[in-house]
């Protein structure tokens, strides 16, 4: 076998690299220019009325954003995870809500069904979740299952005939408004604790599904969030994602990738209030110079440029880990432990980078219309959504104490 040439080894995506590859920047930079001049207009309506704007799917789907790990005989790209990643990195700049919208869509939805589901279901939905006349979202969390969503897990499927009727009720659920195909986890065994939970595709218009309520929310607003209630809803048994009684797996091996993919919104937002601090550094005067010259501030961009140089390192080693992940893996391990441990590190530094920029704007940026103000209410979402700081802790350390 001839040895690959020094180009070939620059452009092939390897776990242990350090940046990205030539191919991978220009991803990245595509997406970047489409999100500026298409995402980011939307913002400010988006804050003020929680609004999702129709156009957003079909414009990702024109720019070949959906469907990124689907094959292109089901309407995809043949891409791979990380690129996915990059789109959600370039959208977290521009606009975050867009960005937490594109994941839930395409990987807590589309991409879990692409790797647990059969033939059938991947052929009746994937293609229209590629092509946007599809919205889908994952609805796993409860009213009284959140950070305990296995185990308290309340929503019910009863088989019945070629059919399973499901009762329950689901919270939080982003893209629930407006979603299309929504992946929803049910218990098929009571008795059985998380070993009695089943995935199943549910389509708006089945019976007995609907959506009860807009949930109105401090930041991410235009990412729209709702409660889900399933009352009587009929399921065709050939919905099933998976084996009975085995959505487990699908829980897990999902909840590593979506660890890994929602660090990325972490990576674009303190990249972008990264940028606009230290714009506002260089530009605002007082006491007759830019406050950039005054060294507490600083401190502060000196502090902030490493917070965002070690997310994204993080960012890109878990991602890129985390794109080997085979179907079925996941949920224990190095990758459990690694992708809990970058997005608990992301959404911390993020956290941390955006208050800090806050305070380098001043009065300015306690002004809830500026972009800063959006970054601000939006950063301490994803210390709880996809599993909180605290359990991410856990999961770290249960990891390691497994010796
Ligand atoms: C805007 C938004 C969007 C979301 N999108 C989705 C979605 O699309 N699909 C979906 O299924 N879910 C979604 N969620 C739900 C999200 O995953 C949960 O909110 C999260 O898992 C926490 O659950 P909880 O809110 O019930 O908090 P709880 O579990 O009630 O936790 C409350 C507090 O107790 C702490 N705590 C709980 N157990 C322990 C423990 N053992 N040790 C130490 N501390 C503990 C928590 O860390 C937290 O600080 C979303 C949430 C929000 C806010």
């Amino acid at each position: 076998m001839p040895s690959p040439s020094a180009a070939d080894l620059v452009n092939r995506p390897s776990p242990s690299s350090f940046d990205l590859t030539a191919d991978q920047q220009a991803v990245l930079d595509q997406a970047d220019r489409f999100a500026r001049a298409e995402m980011a207009p939307l913002q400010q309506r988006m804050d003020d009325e929680e609004w999702w704007p129709p156009q957003v799917m079909p414009a990702l789907a024109r720019m070949g954003y959906l469907g990124v790990t689907a094959p292109s005989e089901l309407g995809g790209a043949d891409g791979d995870f990380f690129t996915s990643g990059l789109i959600a990195q370039a959208l977290g700049r521009a606009n975050p809500a867009v960005s937490l919208s594109y994941i839930a869509h395409e990987n807590l939805c589309l991409n879990n069904i692409l790797r647990n589901a059969d033939d059938s279901i991947r052929r009746r939905y994937v293609p229209r979740l590629c092509d946007g006349t599809a919205i889908g979202c994952l609805a796993l969390t409860e009213p009284g299952a959140g950070s305990d969503a296995l185990g308290a897990m309340a929503t019910t499927a009863r088989r019945d005939g070629d059919h399973y009727v499901l009762n329950g009720t689901k919270l939080y659920i982003t893209n629930g408004p407006v979603a299309d195909v929504i992946l929803v986890y049910a218990k098929t065994d009571r008795e059985a604790g998380a070993k009695g939970i089943s995935a199943f595709v549910v389509e708006k218009g089945f019976p007995g599904f609907k959506v009860a309520q807009k949930l109105d929310k401090m930041g991410f607003r235009g990412s729209v969030t709702a409660e889900l209630v399933f009352d009587d809803c009929r399921v065709p048994a050939a919905n099933r994602v998976g084996a009975e009684n085995k959505g487990v797996a699908v829980v897990m091996s999902g909840l590593d990738l979506e660890r890994a993919i929602v660090a990325m919104i972490n990576l674009g937002m303190a990249e972008r209030a990264f940028d606009l601090a230290l714009d506002y550094a260089r530009t605002r005067r007082q006491f007759g110079k830019p406050i950039g010259e005054f060294q507490m501030v600083q401190a502060k961009l000196a502090d902030m440029y490493v917070l965002v140089e070690t997310i994204r390192t993080f960012c890109y080693r878990t991602m890129a880990a985390a794109n080997e992940l085979e179907v079925g893996g996941g949920g224990r391990g190095d990758i459990h432990k690694l992708t809990a441990a970058c997005i608990l590190y992301a959404a911390e530094g993020c956290t941390k980078v955006v208050t800090e920029a806050v305070q380098i704007f001043g009065g300015a940026g306690y002004m809830r219309e500026t972009e800063i103000n959006r970054l601000y209410r939006a950063t301490k979402l994803l210390e709880i959504g996809a599993g909180t700081s605290e359990i991410r802790r856990l999961i770290i350390a249960g990891e390691l104490m497994k010796g």
